[in-house]
């Protein structure tokens, strides 16, 4: 049983590990990346950057501009123009919890999204307006901490029959109402994207999903700057590492165990060997009581426990010994040599 509980909790803290080393690993990757990442402002700069550079792109690179729709912007119920908008909605329940209270609890309904192609543009003046860096396929970003809510209603439910009160009762779960909000990403936000910036043989210059030969870098629509979001993810670095230790040092001493088990195992097999072949053929007769095992009575005392040096068991007792413990001290058995008492 004990066995059994040491291989679990090795498996898990070692499968938690190959997945800690991944998470820690991609974080390292794009900290590093941040870390010479070049940045830019939609204008005259980026352009000769990109003329400079190797196939008109740069793999991976943060520039930033004004938003603004390609085309129609999407109008909010608020009247804000906007080129994304979500729209979700939150059933509130109340729920019975397992100590018989009652506590709050919260499902999502429905969530519907909309975007429309746009762009960044120079935040400048409208003399010298620059070209837009169009944004290739915004849903593949990260958007979290660019979208401001514009709107939130609370729609309480209907009261209820008695009836249907009791049936609540009887469930276990009672709706409270529905609470819809709306986020958009309203035109004229000054934003920053990181991604992967491509002049194509048009003019056109574009922000899209990086494939950055050194593995998966996020594309990131952020209000942020570049100093803060690389502070966000050396935080995140330094935790995945404490982790890391953490479960690895877990995993290692469960293996560490697991190892020790096997080669005892393997040193008691070889000295039962030993000893079984050279036994008496006359079992324990003519023995005295101190030289018969305390343990199956039928089989002389074979073993010298190390470290406690007590004599006590015969060899396949002490195969059998499932903590590993000397019967008569209690003490953890190191090693066992073959004993003959005259
Ligand atoms: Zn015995
Ligand atoms: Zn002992």
């Amino acid at each position: 049983m004990e066995n059994f509980f040491e291989e679990t909790a090795f498996i898990i803290h070692a499968g938690l590990t190959g997945i800690l080393f991944i998470a820690y690993k991609e974080c390292k990757n794009i900290f590093n990346n941040l870390n010479k990442i070049q940045t830019f402002e939609v204008g005259s700069k980026l352009v000769s950057a990109l003329d400079a550079s190797s196939a008109g792109s740069l793999e991976y690179a943060a520039i930033s501009g004004k938003v603004e729709p390609i085309s129609e912007a999407i109008i909010s119920s608020q009247g804000n123009q906007a080129v994304v908008k979500f729209l979700f909605s939150v059933g509130h329940f109340r729920n019975r919890l397992f100590s018989a209270t009652w506590g709050a609890s919260e499902n999502l309904l429905y969530s519907t999204s909309t975007f429309v192609p746009f762009g960044l543009r120079s935040p400048g003046g409208f003399l010298h307006r620059s070209p837009l860096a169009i944004i290739d396929d915004p849903t593949t970003a990260d958007l979290t901490n660019v979208l401001t809510t514009v709107g939130s209603q609370f729609v309480e439910s209907e009261n209820m029959s008695m009836l249907g009160h009791f049936m609540n009762i009887l469930a276990g779960k009672q709706k409270l109402g529905t609470e819809t909000t709306e986020k958009i990403l309203p035109v004229g936000s000054i934003l920053t994207a990181i991604g992967r910036v491509t002049r194509l043989p048009d003019g056109t210059t574009h922000i899209s999903h990086p494939q950055h030969p050194s593995g998966h870098l996020p594309f990131i629509l952020t209000t942020m700057s570049i100093d803060d979001i690389k502070a966000t993810y050396k935080v995140q670095l330094r935790s995945f590492g404490v982790a890391l230790l953490l479960v690895g040092s877990i995993a290692g001493f469960f293996a560490m165990r697991i190892f020790c088990k096997w080669v005892f195992c393997f040193c008691v097999k070889k000295i039962r060997r030993d000893i079984v072949k050279k036994r008496n053929p006359n079992g324990i007769a003519g023995l005295h009581d101190s030289q018969i095992c305390i343990t199956c009575l039928s089989n002389p005392r074979e073993v010298l426990f190390v470290p406690c040096g007590h004599i006590c068991t015969c060899v396949d007792c002490w195969a059998k010994l499932q903590d590993y413990r000397c019967p008569v001290c209690r003490d953890y058995i190191i090693y066992g040599y073959p004993a003959f008492i005259p």
